[in-house]
């Protein structure tokens, strides 16, 4: 299936000069993101990993999916305030600005191998900062899955130690 027809392109969202990827088309249409999970799912099947980790909010829909169809473990990675436990945090540098994100302290345990799961991959800063993470509770990062990858922003620069699969490219 050509997925890139359900991929909306919207101009100046969220500010001028950015096109931002809507994958909105995608999940309204059953058969596609239905297709687009088994994919997903066929890039990690030799992978060694144990949990799924995934960020708010885009990621929570194609990592809970995934996690549903291998059986796998699912961790979600949130922004400050949401998560009710103890947590561990990150901050990293946006284009405009700083973020933080956070994990449960007990989230993971030692030696855990994870998937991080998003839906695209720009720059590559959430990634980065959800691998600081994961090593904060001495787990390891066996590798990151996207369903769509912003190649000219040259994520992959910043994630030179871990494997990356994305189903599209552009
Ligand atoms: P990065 O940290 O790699 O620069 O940006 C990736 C994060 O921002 C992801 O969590 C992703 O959901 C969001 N993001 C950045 N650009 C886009 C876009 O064009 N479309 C969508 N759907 N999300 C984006």
């Amino acid at each position: 299936m050509n997925f890139e027809k359900y991929i909306r392109d919207i101009p100046d969202f969220p500010k001028p000069g950015i096109i931002f990827k809507d994958i909105t088309p995608l999940l309204a249409t059953p058969e596609a993101f239905r297709e687009v999970i088994d994919a997903m799912a066929e890039r990690v099947k030799d992978l060694d990993f144990d949990t799924i980790l995934v960020p708010e909010a885009r990621g929570f829909l194609f990592g809970s999916a995934l996690a549903y169809k291998l059986g796998k473990k699912l961790v979600p990675v949130r922004k400050p305030g949401k998560l009710p436990y103890d947590v561990v945090e990150v901050s990293y540098s946006l284009e405009y600005g700083e973020a933080k994100i956070q994990m449960h302290k007990d989230a993971l345990s030692k030696s855990e191998k994870v998937l991080i799961v998003d839906d695209v991959l720009a720059t590559g800063g959430t990634i980065k900062a959800i691998e600081t993470l994961v090593k904060k509770l001495e787990a390891e990062v066996s590798g990151v899955l996207c369903l769509i990858e912003l190649s000219f922003l040259n994520p992959r620069e910043k994630l030179s130690e871990v494997k990356v699969e994305s189903i599209l490219v552009y």
